[in-house]
């Protein structure tokens, strides 16, 4: 499954975070083919759709879909060099998909902060530019391979050579990969480099309880904010000690929380939302009278993948699929309805499937 990675330096509440996580994670023996890893936690994804779904059709049971994050302990000043857990951060870094990266953004005197003050841009580049120098000794190495092949003309590597030219002085600046522009073509390339510094990245900007109503006068999330946007990153603000809280409510008292908190919906949900997006994942539906459920496709995705996603047997089988698009479906109240009126279509073996699809598919056994 794909993941993002809580990162972040110590103290900055990546632990209080984490937490959260794990308490408003589904539990584990309802999805008894999850691996059990206790740096893992999953989570639903919240989706106003499922539960409008539910309303509209009475299913027995509703299942979301889920979403999974990984906690990434352990960076400090020096990782690249090899400081505290420095290789083997890196490493875990590498393996996962995006990367959440949380910023202290509390005053607290009773918390220590690693470098002795409160300082969310200083903590960004600290982080950031040990990704830039682990990427940086990966790309030195490729250049002197590549600038050697170059040189009797080789097409490919010229063309590679190309690209790390670009590539090159920006992370030597200090800059994450992450802000050049790459064409279609080299991005293939690019992939190929397994860089840290090109994974998408978002910025948690953890501020205190009293401060997550009114976020617009808070200079450190404002500095936060600034900085994402010079790399086209988002930012997402919680407050990691009151979702912790949140996350062993029930629904009723959940909302009554967020309302004294002066939120509209929680951290945590916002930041599962967010990485869900990050991911280029998106949603599709099942609806029968047994169950209704969400499941996770990555954009782009053909109908018979799409059904890949509940049983590789029905990828195999697959026939075509009826579909309705989610708005069609709650507009006309039911399937049935929604026939009579034209609007669920018979798609076949290329149809890219869109975020709201509702879905029966139809497969040989
Ligand atoms: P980590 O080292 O990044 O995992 O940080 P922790 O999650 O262990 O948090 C470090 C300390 O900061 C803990 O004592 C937390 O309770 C505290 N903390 C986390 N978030 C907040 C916050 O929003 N406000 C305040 N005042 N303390 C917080």
């Amino acid at each position: 499954a794909l993941t993002a990675g809580i990162v972040g330096l110590p103290n900055v509440g990546k632990s209080t975070l984490f937490n959260a996580i794990t308490k408003a994670g589904v539990e584990a023996a309802n999805y008894p083919f999850a691996t059990i890893d206790p740096n893992v936690g999953m989570v639903e994804v919240p989706d106003e759709r499922l539960d409008e779904l539910t309303k509209l059709v009475q299913p027995k049971k509703t299942v979301p879909t889920t979403f999974e994050f990984t906690d990434i302990a352990g960076i400090v000043k020096g990782a690249s060099q090899g400081e505290g857990l420095g290789n083997k951060f890196l490493s875990h870094i590498r393996q996962v998909d995006a990367i959440c990266h949380v910023v202290r953004c509390f005053d607290d005197e009773n918390i220590t902060h690693v470098e002795g003050r409160i300082d969310p841009l200083g903590d960004i580049e600290t982080i950031n530019l040990e990704l830039v120098l682990a990427d940086l000794e990966s790309i030195d190495k490729r250049y002197t391979r590549v600038s050697k092949i170059a040189r009797t003309k080789d097409k490919e590597a010229v063309a590679e050579l190309t690209i790390l030219d670009k590539i090159k002085p920006v992370l030597e600046a200090g800059r994450s990969a992450r802000t050049i522009e790459f064409t279609d073509e080299e991005q293939d390339y690019v992939k190929s480099l397994f860089l840290l510094t090109t994974k998408p990245i978002l910025y948690v900007a953890n501020v205190a309880e009293d401060e997550v109503s009114d976020t617009e006068n808070n200079a450190y999330v404002k500095q936060v904010r600034e900085f994402a946007s010079t790399e086209n990153s988002q930012v997402i603000v919680v407050s990691a000690r009151a979702e912790e809280e949140i996350a062993e409510l029930d629904d009723e008292d959940k909302a009554e929380f967020l309302e004294a908190l002066g939120i509209e919906e929680s951290g945590l949900d916002q930041l599962i939302k967010a990485a869900y997006d990050l991911l280029g994942f998106a949603t599709y539906f099942t609806a029968g009278v047994q169950e209704v459920r969400a499941w996770t496709f990555k954009k782009g995705m053909k109908a018979p993948q799409c059904a890949g996603v509940i049983h590789t047997d029905f990828e195999r089988g697959f026939i075509r699929a009826e579909t309705v698009s989610y708005e069609d479906l709650k507009q006309y109240g039911s399937m049935a309805a929604a026939k009579e009126a034209g609007r669920v279509r018979l798609e076949g073996k290329e149809y890219v499937v869109q975020d709201g699809d509702v879905m029966l598919f139809r497969f040989n056994v």
